[in-house]
């Protein structure tokens, strides 16, 4: 079997350990950026942190706004179940290649990369491209953000594609996260008096007991469906013998386009009252493009006879980078497509199907000439 440069290029991905923490997405960073400058590409590092590097690389850009790919390079760690396969070997086998990151998504940013260079001719005579090639994603997108900081870097783009893993079926949004820490304080006593303390495990019992009849008020999504929260953890008191007087909640609020984070917060802290101080852990926004969108219909035309059926309107169930590019980028229309196998990500033994690595490129590669045209 003969291996195309975008599996050649995921095998290369996956054999530089960027499990995040801590990251060390440079060791993957500088290969893209070695590949998409000897092919023509302006390639501007972006240092975040030790070891740590974004990718802004660029070709073409005349008479409209660059097609816009993103993806990250930074991976979950590999979990407590022990793999069978070698983690960081890029191994194949069949249609398989193998390692963690594979699926999610080094597979998907090996995709973009290698159809943006076979294309390279068109790129550079039209609108061209703008690949945004992010660390920190599997910690809230904190390399995403870091971008999005930096004056005048990013700039617009006419529209954004989020290679995370879907099976290269296009996704038009997500939810939104909003991620809370919620602390209960009390007083410390001996635990043989515990009338002279104030427990701060109980006030937070109760608080967490009020929070399983939240409601968001708030209509459901025709797409996405309605908000979610979960009481992620639990955590209070130091000694069996003692009046906690600190104990900690963490909430995963998932929200519908439409709905601000900054008023869902407010909601949740009088809902609780003065019970608990409430803190964001991670907060990004949900995102959402119009099915109806003459981009968004050209993707879902374009994409029917590669996967054998015209694309319905759906959501992905995790959130992506996007929730900080589309807002930074003049909101382009967004679409997640990427090859990896969405089941696979941050799975024992995680690998992408070869297939779809190879059915990405060509997808993209049409998107390209069609925003070209
Ligand atoms: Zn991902």
């Amino acid at each position: 079997m003969t291996i195309s440069p975008a599996v050649a290029l995921t095998q290369a991905l996956i054999r530089q350990n960027t499990i995040n923490p801590p990251g060390n997405e440079a060791r993957c960073a500088v290969l893209v950026a070695k590949r998409l400058e000897e092919n023509g590409f302006t390639v501007t590092a972006v240092p975040f942190g030790k070891e740590r590097t974004n990718l802004i690389a660029r070709i073409g850009g005349r008479d409209a706004l660059p097609l816009a790919f993103t993806g990250h390079l930074d991976t979950v760690p590999l979990g407590s179940q022990p793999w069978s396969v070698d983690p960081f070997g890029g191994d194949v086998e069949g249609d398989r290649v193998y390692g963690r990151g594979s699926s999610d998504m080094k597979g998907g940013v090996a995709a973009f990369v290698e159809a943006c260079i076979a294309h390279r001719t068109t790129l550079e005579r039209g609108p061209g491209t703008v690949l945004i090639i992010t660390a920190g994603e599997e910690t809230g997108s904190e390399g995403a953000y870091h971008l999005c900081q930096q004056e005048g870097l990013l700039g617009a783009a006419g529209a954004l594609i989020v290679a995370e893993p879907t099976s290269n079926t296009p996704l038009v949004g997500h939810k939104g996260a909003l991620w809370l820490k919620a602390v209960a304080r009390g007083v410390t006593a001996h635990g043989s008096m515990p009338e002279k303390g104030e427990n701060a495990v109980v006030k937070a019992a109760h608080a967490v007991m009020k929070l399983t009849d939240f409601d968001f008020n708030v209509q459901r999504h025709g797409v996405l469906g309605g908000p979610t929260l979960n009481i992620g953890t639990f955590h209070g008191g130091l000694n069996t013998n003692s009046v906690p007087d600190y104990a900690e909640v963490s909430l995963d609020i998932r929200t519908v386009p439409g709905q601000a984070h900054v008023s869902v917060r407010e909601m949740v802290g009088s809902f609780l009252g003065d019970a608990m101080e409430i803190s964001p852990i991670i907060d990004v926004p949900a995102v959402w493009t119009d099915p109806g969108d003459p981009w968004i219909r050209r993707v879902f035309e374009i994409m029917a006879p590669l996967l054998g059926a015209m694309p319905a309107p759906q959501g992905a169930t995790y959130f992506t980078d996007a929730s900080a590019l589309t807002p930074a980028m003049g909101r382009p229309p967004t679409v997640i497509l990427g090859p990896g196998e969405a089941a696979m990500a941050h799975q024992t033994d995680e690998y992408c199907l070869i297939s779809r690595i190879d059915q990405a490129v060509e997808a993209y590669g049409r998107l390209i000439e069609d925003w070209s045209k």
